[in-house]
Formats: C-alpha cells, sequence, structure tokens
C-alpha cells in the first residue's frame, strides 16, 4: 500500500504529465498551422512521450494498490512567436517539471518509501535528456536566426523522428 501523501504527490505527477502532452500537442498543432511539419512532428513525437510518462505514474500507482484520480487539465497557450520561442518555452517547461520529480524524490525519501525513489530512477534520467534536446535545439534555432534555408533543413530533419515506446511503459 502506498501513503497517501505520496498518492497525492503522483496524482499530482499524472496531471502535469497531461498538461504537458497538451502543451506539446498545442505546440505541435501551432506549428502544422505555420507550414512546419517536420517541427509539428517532432512535439507530436513529445505529445505522445509525455502521455506514457502519465501511463507510467497510473500503472505504478495502481501496482501499488492506489488510486488514481484524474484532474481537469489546465488551459494551455495556443501560439508561439517562432520555433526558438518555443523551444525556449519547452526547456523552461522541462526544467520545472525536473524540479516536480526532484520533490516527490525527496517526499519518498522522507517517507521511506524506496519502491517510488527507485520507479523515479527512469524519469531522473530521463529530464536530464528533455533539457538537454531542448537546449540543442535552441542553440541550433539560435544559429539558424533568420536563415529560411537552414529552418527548412532542420524542419526536414525533425519531420524523420519517430515514437520509440519508452521503456517503461514498453517493458510493463
Ligand atoms: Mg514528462
Amino acid at each position: 500500500m502506498i501513503s497517501p501523501k505520496i498518492q497525492d504527490a503522483i496524482n499530482a505527477q499524472i496531471n502535469a504529465e497531461f498538461w504537458s502532452a497538451y502543451l506539446y500537442l498545442a505546440m505541435a498543432m501551432h506549428f502544422e498551422s505555420e507550414g512546419l511539419h517536420g517541427i509539428a512532428n517532432w512535439f507530436r513525437i513529445q505529445f505522445k512521450e509525455e502521455q506514457a510518462h502519465a501511463e507510467i505514474f497510473i500503472n505504478y500507482l495502481l501496482s501499488r494498490g492506489g488510486r488514481v484520480a484524474l484532474a481537469p487539465i489546465a488551459e494551455v497557450p495556443d501560439s508561439w512567436e517562432s520555433p526558438l520561442a518555443a523551444y525556449e518555452a519547452t526547456l523552461v517547461h522541462e526544467q520545472k517539471v525536473t524540479s516536480l520529480i526532484n520533490g516527490i524524490y525527496a517526499l519518498a525519501e522522507a517517507e521511506h518509501d524506496y519502491a517510488t525513489r527507485g520507479k523515479l530512477d527512469w524519469f531522473v534520467s530521463e529530464q536530464v535528456e528533455e533539457e538537454e534536446t531542448a537546449q540543442g535545439l535552441i542553440d541550433r534555432l539560435k544559429l539558424i536566426g533568420e536563415n529560411g534555408m537552414a529552418l527548412y533543413m532542420l524542419d526536414q530533419e525533425l519531420a524523420a523522428r519517430v515514437y520509440n515506446v519508452p521503456a517503461p511503459l514498453a517493458n510493463a
């Protein structure tokens, strides 16, 4: 059985992951309408990954005999000034998610819930990757600046991104 404190924290995280999914779906829709279909594809995959993150937490809570509470998902923005602005917003958001994961990790330690702490290890590494990827795209978009051909080439590259089911879900 899981403690009520940990259960509440994981339920809050499930909502945060769905909010992330919603944010990236909104970004995908925005860039579809801007004609940047590769960037849109990248964000659509991000959307699927975030849904998978929520599902991993859902499955974990159920496996511990907990109750999943699906709260309303708050509204997300619907437009961004540029791809650079969207990836900057992505980085800021992922940094926030990292601090939320760290918060649950600290709570799990305080509650001596080592199963939850162990489950979070994958997310801790995943957040390093999320921040690194967003930062990498920010760096490239800054280099690209106003160069339309360079942006076109990046868009083509991001069109090739494919969705892979995150390991904890694939192995579930
Ligand atoms: Mg996530």
